[in-house]
């Protein structure tokens, strides 16, 4: 599919024309097939796999600080990767997540019996696997790195305009650089997104998440342990032998003062949390506190650009959904630019506005359907209302007690294989 195997060279300020592209706005600064703007995780994935389709690429990714956060990968996504080649064997970078355990923390009237649910039920050894952001990265990048036609540019894009059959991007390093496709991989303020004037349906939540590593004295042996609280889970993550990631929704407030406590002081309120189920905890890290959103972008692709990961959708990090969610973008995204070899196009801007298009209304029910769980999980989670909380109740004892019911909230959960 596409130019194959182009090596853009950075020449002053442009980045010098594949040999056979004729099609420019100006023949001395044309670059490439797509740019992908975005270092995150979203943005590295999608580089790779469209580099590795032989399309002549250029990444645009700012250096940022290490992405402490964590991510529950489910099977069908951890099989994505490995289809990619940027997995080869998960178990070399994270921890399998074979049992997850539910606890009604709840001060409320009526609470759910304590629900344990084993990966084994659905004939798999794992529901997922937990890897640190910051290792998928440093794991990828000699992958990335690797492939002769992908440029990685370190600056971060200020300008997005027409000129011609293309789309030119100017850069916080001074240079324009210019392309038929544009991913806007750029995170939930998406610059792209913008710059479209797209718009989206965000809600802000009063719930932010806390984040850190810590030392358990009893390990959680491959169980990820959710203790439900009033204003949100608190989850205790497997990260290795005596190890765990917390993740710790709660009201933003509550958050800030925990995390302007000592440590001795923020590791007293963790081990509370923790019904001293694990004995003893240490902090192993500071914590880092992210404020929550839901959205979706009104629209995915439009006119040869398109919005991958958080740049096109959001939500708080309840059943793990969101890189799961993106990691499904990058797939669909590929599918359609299989679907649409370049040269069955009159032109690059004929073909970036088809595989727009079809990608826009690829992603459409997935998303839906992912937001849809997400918000009622949140929902139930945190209401007051008496009906709700019966609702919840009857919900995880029907999931304990019923197995065809419980196999199929697990593949809800694992998404689309
Ligand atoms: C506490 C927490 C726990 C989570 N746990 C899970 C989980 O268990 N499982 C799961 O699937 N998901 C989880 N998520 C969600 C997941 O972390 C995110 O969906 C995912 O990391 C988002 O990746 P991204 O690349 O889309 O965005 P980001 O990581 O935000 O990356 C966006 C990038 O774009 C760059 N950028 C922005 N503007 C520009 C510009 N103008 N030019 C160039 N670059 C730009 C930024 O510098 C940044 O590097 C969690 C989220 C949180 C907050």
């Amino acid at each position: 599919m596409g130019t194959k195997g182009h090596n853009n060279a950075i020449q002053g300020n442009t980045i010098a024309p594949p040999a056979n592209k004729s099609n420019s706005a100006a023949d001395d600064v044309i670059t490439s097939d797509v740019i992908i703007i975005g270092g995150g995780l979203a943005g590295q994935v999608a580089a790779y796999a469209i580099a590795s389709t032989g399309l002549n690429t250029i990444h645009l990714a700012p250096s940022t600080p290490i992405d402490r956060r964590t991510s529950a990968l489910m099977t069908p996504s951890v099989s994505i990767l490995q289809e990619l080649g940027l997995v080869d064997d998960p178990a070399q970078m994270g921890f399998p997540l074979e049992k997850i355990r539910i606890i009604d923390a709840t001060s409320r009237l009526i609470r759910a019996p304590e629900a344990l649910f084993n990966s084994a039920e659905v004939g798999e050894e794992a529901f997922g696997w937990n890897f640190a952001n910051a290792e998928l990265t440093k794991r990828f990048a000699p992958k990335i790195k690797k492939l002769g036609n992908l440029t990685a540019v370190q600056a971060s894009a200020k300008k997005m305009y027409r000129t011609g059959n293309n789309w030119a991007l100017d850069l916080s390093n001074g240079s324009t650089i210019h392309a038929h496709l544009i991913i806007g991989a750029d995170g939930k303020k998406s610059f792209v997104r913008q710059s479209m004037g797209i718009g989206t349906n965000q809600r802000d939540h009063k719930q932010s998440a806390l984040v850190c590593d810590l030392s358990l004295e009893r390990p959680l042996n491959g169980e990820s342990v959710e203790y439900h609280y009033d204003n949100g889970p608190f989850t205790l993550v497997p990260a290795g032998g005596n190890k765990a990631n917390l993740v710790w929704v709660e009201n933003e407030d509550i958050l800030a003062q925990v995390k302007a406590k000592s440590p001795q002081g923020i590791r007293d309120i963790l081990q509370e949390k923790s019904k001293n189920l694990f004995g003893h905890i240490s902090l192993d890290t500071g914590v880092f506190v992210f404020p929550l959103s839901t959205f979706e972008a009104d629209k995915l692709g439009m006119e040869g650009v398109v919005l991958v990961g958080e740049a096109g959708h959001a939500f708080p990090p309840i059943g793990a959904q969101g890189l799961n969610l993106s990691l499904r973008d990058v797939k669909d995204l590929l599918v359609c630019l299989s679907d649409n070899a370049q040269d069955s196009f009159p032109s690059m801007q004929d073909w970036a506005d088809k595989v727009s298009q079809e990608y826009a209304q690829k992603r459409k029910v997935d998303i839906k359907r992912t937001k849809t769980m997400v918000d009622t999980l949140f929902s139930s989670l945190l209401s007051e209302l008496l009906p709700a909380q019966a609702l919840r109740t009857g919900g995880i004892w029907a999931l304990k007690s019923i197995p065809p019911l419980r196999k199929y909230a697990f593949q809800l959960g694992m998404g689309p294989s």
